[in-house]
């Protein structure tokens, strides 16, 4: 067997741990002679998998108990809907644009209501996090959006946004558990698993109580509802029941490692190496403003296209896979979630280095 170092930026690199641990339980779980795949989602031990998920996360997370956690489908982007779709009390909501991610659940959010781009960064390709300290926030506006880490761009809000006392709602699909966060400052912070927790199929939204309502737009299915799924701690119908026992997992493994708070300074080293040496390299550059980089997600350019190519196939046959930057916007981008290891971005850091010396004249 040999693993490579998979810069995915999602479905992405998960804990080795993790996955040997579940590949032991893969036929027999904890004595019950079945696999977590196998097993009623209505049976104790899975009952204690979801139980002791949401406990572990909002241990991590530091969840206040006037907020739940659900574990859900569909992905971030059902969210761009069920979002507006129980919000939406006055039918309008401002939103932030940093990236695609964002645009999307903008553009979703219009065919609901009022939804108004009060800031944006696309006149620089999203190379940046606009000034959102005095923002013309809309008086009846029933929510401010953001996506908090921007996959494809790589930049990160490192200053919450001033929503002048509106409910803030933000995807960090990409950045979920990097840090430690102050959840109450968040209406609703959400974000699809697959980038930094576990398996795709799976989306967790941590939610204000206050925004749990009966009172969602006419219309709305049943099961895009937060109340049903409240109400009924996520198995109002069968969950991805597999991959919330693999998040679990995670959340083990997180704890273990320290924390939130290990795990940023873990990240920030991580990231450190990588950005030192773009900062120094005569041919590699990053793309995004220094002070808006991600931890995460790492776009960077040669400024040849051809030379990119040639990059990531080599890259590639060294053992280090998925560099190539997002079709949108080309070059490189290096994922380096929670589960990649040091020695990961420290080869990767090596093969450019002995890419450039091989390259230049
Ligand atoms: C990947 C991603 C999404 C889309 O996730 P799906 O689960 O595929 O719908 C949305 N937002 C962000 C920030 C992402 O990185």
């Amino acid at each position: 067997m040999s693993r490579v170092y998979n810069f995915s930026a999602g479905p992405a690199v998960l804990p080795e741990e993790v996955l040997k641990e579940a590949a032991a339980e893969m036929l027999d779980y904890n004595g019950t002679g079945m696999s977590v795949m196998e097993m009623s989602h209505r049976s104790k031990a899975y009952e204690e998998i979801i139980q002791g998920a949401e406990q572990d996360l909002r241990d991590l997370m530091n969840i206040p108990d006037n907020y739940k956690v659900l574990f859900l489908q569909g992905g971030a982007s059902q969210q761009f809907a069920m979002i507006p779709m129980n919000l939406m009390k006055n039918k309008v909501a401002d939103y932030i644009i940093t990236g695609q991610w964002a645009k999307k659940a903008y553009q979703e959010a219009q065919v609901y209501g009022k939804a108004n781009a009060i800031a944006s960064s696309a006149d620089e390709t999203f190379s940046y996090i606009p000034d959102c300290s005095d923002l013309p926030i809309s008086e009846d506006a029933d929510y401010v959006y953001i996506c908090e880490n921007n996959t494809i761009y790589g930049t990160k809000f490192k200053t919450l946004p001033n929503t002048k006392g509106k409910t803030l709602v933000s995807d960090v699909s990409s950045c979920f558990l990097s840090e430690p966060v102050d959840v109450t400052k968040y209406g609703i912070i959400y974000g699809g698993v697959q980038k930094n927790i576990g398996p795709a199929g799976v989306v967790i939204v941590i939610i204000r109580e206050d925004l749990i309502t009966e009172d969602t737009l006419p219309g709305t299915p049943t099961m895009l509802k937060y109340k049903i799924h409240a109400d009924n701690a996520s198995l109002y119908n069968t969950p991805p029941a597999y991959g919330i026992y693999i998040c679990g997992k995670v959340f083990k493994w997180l704890k273990k490692m320290g924390g939130l708070e290990a795990m940023k300074q873990r990240n920030e080293e991580k990231a450190k190496i990588l950005y030192d040496f773009l900062d120094n390299s005569k041919m590699f550059k990053g793309t995004v403003r220094k002070e808006d980089r991600s931890l995460m997600n790492v776009p960077f350019v040669t400024g040849d296209a051809d030379l990119d190519a040639k990059f990531v196939k080599e890259a590639k046959a060294a053992g280090l896979e998925n560099l190539k930057g997002h079709r949108s916007v080309g070059g490189m981008r290096a994922s380096i979630y929670n589960a990649m290891p040091k020695e990961g971005v420290e080869a990767l850091v090596a093969f450019m280095k002995k890419f450039e010396e091989e390259n230049t004249k």
